[in-house]
């Protein structure tokens, strides 16, 4: 199941704003991967990635995508970008001209709708091509989905770039004169140019100093205050998600176990798998003594889950159900859905 439009409702209430416009749905969506056998070049499996994803985002919002690596949430970044094709499912996007599929659309009509999002990648180095200047780099979304041209793409490009802190005088430099946090600038203004809605980010700043994170996270910020910008933010570090997020989906084994707004996440987590993940958070104040939980084992195998709650051969509080029945995501409180048997009765920790 999934978080509602009540639950959204209700959640927005909560905080005392008006319900935000939704930008972008999920329904269902659904990765597999073929298995093959390198000596006899046949199909011997089938590998879930990501499985029957539903979740949905707000104009203006930041949704966080959180879990270990394996769990699905680049697979689902890249799915929603269309830089991957979904097996099954749906990838809604509210546009200029109505809601469209972007997982059913094909050619020119998915490069017209490109425009509207865009996908910034974790490595501030790689992603940038060394033999591009600034200028062709910031300007090649613009050319790629046929926006703009000769003067009008560069004044474009320019804006983009004043956007993220840089200016004209760089246009002409390439990546390699740049610092790690100003790669990452130049990036952000190649995903702004187009003027996009949504921007997926997928582990923005874990490649960059500490010292640069927070001038990176609140430069994302300011851009979304202004431009109305939402975010599907994929990271591993959860006090980068602390900072910076509105609502938290928790993913393991390709599907969301847990999708909450931020503090209610972190204050009471209501999935065993979530309050593992909590426990692993630095804590600020020396004195203060938490539990580190270590999940025994490893997680799951995609290609071969395990039967009922996929969490249960690591999951200290497993009983019987757990092992023959698959937990239904549901809500237990206000905005706050988990896929847990035992969610309504358990007394996890969080870190707040
Ligand atoms: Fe653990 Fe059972 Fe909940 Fe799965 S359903 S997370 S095994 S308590």
């Amino acid at each position: 199941m999934t978080g509602s439009t009540s639950e959204s409702t209700e959640l927005l209430a909560e905080r005392g704003t008006e319900p935000a416009e939704r930008l972008l749905e999920l329904r269902g969506l659904t990765k597999e991967f073929d298995l093959t056998s390198t000596m006899f070049r046949r199909v011997t499996g089938r590998l879930t990635a990501v499985r029957e994803v539903d979740l949905e985002l707000d104009r203006g919002e930041t949704l966080a995508l959180v879990g270990e690596s394996g769990s699905g949430k680049t697979t689902l970044g890249r799915m929603v970008v269309r830089a991957i094709d979904p097996t099954r499912g749906e990838v809604r996007l509210r546009t200029g001209s109505g809601w469209v599929d972007l997982a059913a659309l094909r050619g020119a009509e998915l490069r017209r709708t490109r425009r509207n999002f865009h996908m910034i990648f974790q490595d501030p180095y790689s992603s940038l091509d060394p033999r591009m200047t600034v200028y062709e780099a910031v300007r090649e979304p613009l050319v790629h989905n046929k926006v703009a041209s000769g003067q009008e793409a560069k004044d474009l490009v320019v804006r983009a770039l004043e956007r993220v802190g840089l200016s004209a005088q760089h246009l002409s430099r390439y990546p390699h004169a740049f610092s790690g946090g100003q790669r990452q600038r130049i990036g952000f203004a190649r995903s702004l140019v187009c003027d996009p809605q949504l921007i997926v980010c997928d582990e923005p700043v874990s490649a960059l100093d500490v010292s640069v994170q927070a001038q990176i996270l609140n430069l994302l910020k300011d851009l979304q205050a202004s431009l109305g910008l939402s975010y599907l933010f994929i990271a591993h570090d959860l006090s980068v998600v602390q900072h910076l997020a509105q609502r938290v989906a928790v993913m393991y084994a390709g599907n969301v176990v847990e999708l909450a707004p931020k503090d209610s996440l972190f204050d009471r987590p209501r999935h065993p798998y979530t309050e593992a993940l909590l426990s692993a958070m630095p804590v600020p104040e020396p004195d203060r003594v938490r539990e580190r939980i270590v999940l025994r084992g490893e997680p799951a195998n995609p290609a071969d889950l395990p039967t009922g709650c996929v969490f249960h051969p690591r999951c200290r509080y497993a009983t019987e159900i757990c092992r023959v029945e698959i937990p239904q995501r549901r809500e237990i409180a206000p905005g706050h859905t988990a896929a847990c048997h035992h969610a309504e009765e358990l007394q996890l920790k969080g870190v707040m």
